[in-house]
């Protein structure tokens, strides 16, 4: 009956879960933009639950259509509150000693800097993950400030063509900067990028305001050169507990990263084709390394690109790893779109379709065959 086939479903969903371990995937899909040909959508269905289903509408036949699953869709119409209540647990175990690592990911125009950072500063509602994650730490260590003391501190680093550069340097150019081990615990990946102590918005506004001037200068359009380059927001919390005095520390990472789209070899020399074979050689570095980590497979290469040595310490291990995958619904990124949604599948462990050899794959597929079983049986009964 209706009851055990939905408590069933719950169990065999939660247990899918679980066998993801600590990476979860979020699909964003960005509105239509005035102009845009809104009968063309590629999004047949977005569910609450999670599904995706992606066709091209320009295209017949049956094979056309694709189903994806996320730990959460958020459709066009989600606003900046609702995306950021579904990662507030996330941010919040900041506090409490977590590594976080939260990525947007997808191609230049797919509303990646919009869900980190929001269209503007100016209006709250506008807000990105970015602005709400630091007011909420504020809130939430203020709250606490009887038995916890917190102090946070701020870092902003750019990578660009495999060079890490300071975005809130207050002294002119920025050098090149090195990334440290930081298998050590605790160690800073990148102690020579400026770290600045805030205790409120106006702080961190000021700050921002520092690090999109410094993104800009060597660029001659602000938009080419941050779609080409990944920028990290690292936000770093020590926190003292008063009543035994022991010190703790949690870091939460923010990453914009560089637009995915291929770039048409044969187009693309010099400098422009350089820099999409360093955007590209980072992305699948990043994608070998969190697949490594939801395989819980022994070895991790986190050596193979600067992001991913950066944030060695908060991907894996205790650490919690959030990927929003940002989709243009327009059917003229139909391929890009299609080639985002793999990334997104191979990084989330969950190969729908895909021949693995190993156990937990093949578990994984058969539970999730249970569970579209059963939601269709669920739909016939309603
Ligand atoms: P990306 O950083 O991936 O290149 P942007 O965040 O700059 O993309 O988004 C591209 C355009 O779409 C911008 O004009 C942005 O304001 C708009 N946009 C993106 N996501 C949304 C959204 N959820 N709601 C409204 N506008 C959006
Ligand atoms: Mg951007």
């Amino acid at each position: 009956n209706y009851h055990v086939v939905l408590a069933e479903n719950r169990k065999l969903y939660n247990e899918v879960q679980d066998l993801k371990g600590n990476i979860r995937v979020y699909c964003r899909i960005r509105p239509f933009l005035p102009g845009q040909n809104q009968n063309h959508s590629t999004i047949e269905f977005a569910g609450e639950d999670g599904e995706l289903i992606v066709s091209n509408p320009l295209k017949q036949g049956k094979d056309s259509r694709k189903l994806f699953k996320f730990n959460k869709v958020f459709g066009q119409a989600a606003s900046q509150e609702e995306v950021f209540r579904d990662t507030q647990p996330l941010i919040r175990s900041v506090l409490d000693g977590y590594n976080v690592c939260i990525f947007a990911y997808g191609q230049t125009g797919a509303g990646k800097t919009y869900t980190m950072s929001g269209p503007s500063l100016s209006s709250k509602s506008d807000w990105g993950v970015n602005y709400r994650a630091l007011h909420d730490l504020f809130h939430i260590s203020h709250s606490r400030r009887n038995s916890i003391m917190y102090e946070i501190g701020v870092q902003m680093v750019e990578i660009y063509n495999e060079q890490v550069r300071d975005l809130l340097s207050t002294n002119g150019p920025q050098k090149r900067l090195g990334i440290w081990n930081t298998t050590q615990p605790n160690g800073l990946a990148v102690p020579d990028a400026s770290m600045h102590s805030v205790n409120s918005m106006t702080d961190v506004l000021e700050l921002m305001n520092i690090g999109m001037t410094n993104r800009a200068t060597s660029a001659t359009a602000l938009n080419e050169r941050s779609s080409r380059s990944h920028s990290v927001l690292s936000i770093h919390v020590r926190g003292t507990d008063l009543k035994t005095n022991t010190l703790f520390r949690g870091c939460l990472h923010l990453v914009d990263l560089a637009g995915s789209e291929r770039v048409d070899r044969s187009e693309a020399t010099g400098d422009r084709l350089k820099e999409a074979q360093h955007i590209n050689k980072s992305l699948s570095a990043l994608g070998d390394v969190i697949f490594a980590l939801a395989q819980k497979s022994s070895h991790v290469p986190y050596r193979n690109s600067k992001l991913t040595q950066l944030l060695q310490s908060s991907l894996g291990g205790q650490a919690k790893t959030l990927m929003f995958v940002q989709l243009n619904p327009d059917v003229a990124s139909y391929s890009e779109t299609i080639s985002t949604l793999k990334f997104a599948e191979r990084v989330s462990g969950v190969e729908l379709g895909a021949a693995r050899s190993n156990k937990e794959g093949k578990d994984v597929r058969e539970l999730m065959e249970q569970v579209s079983f059963l939601k269709d049986a669920i739909t016939r009964k309603d």
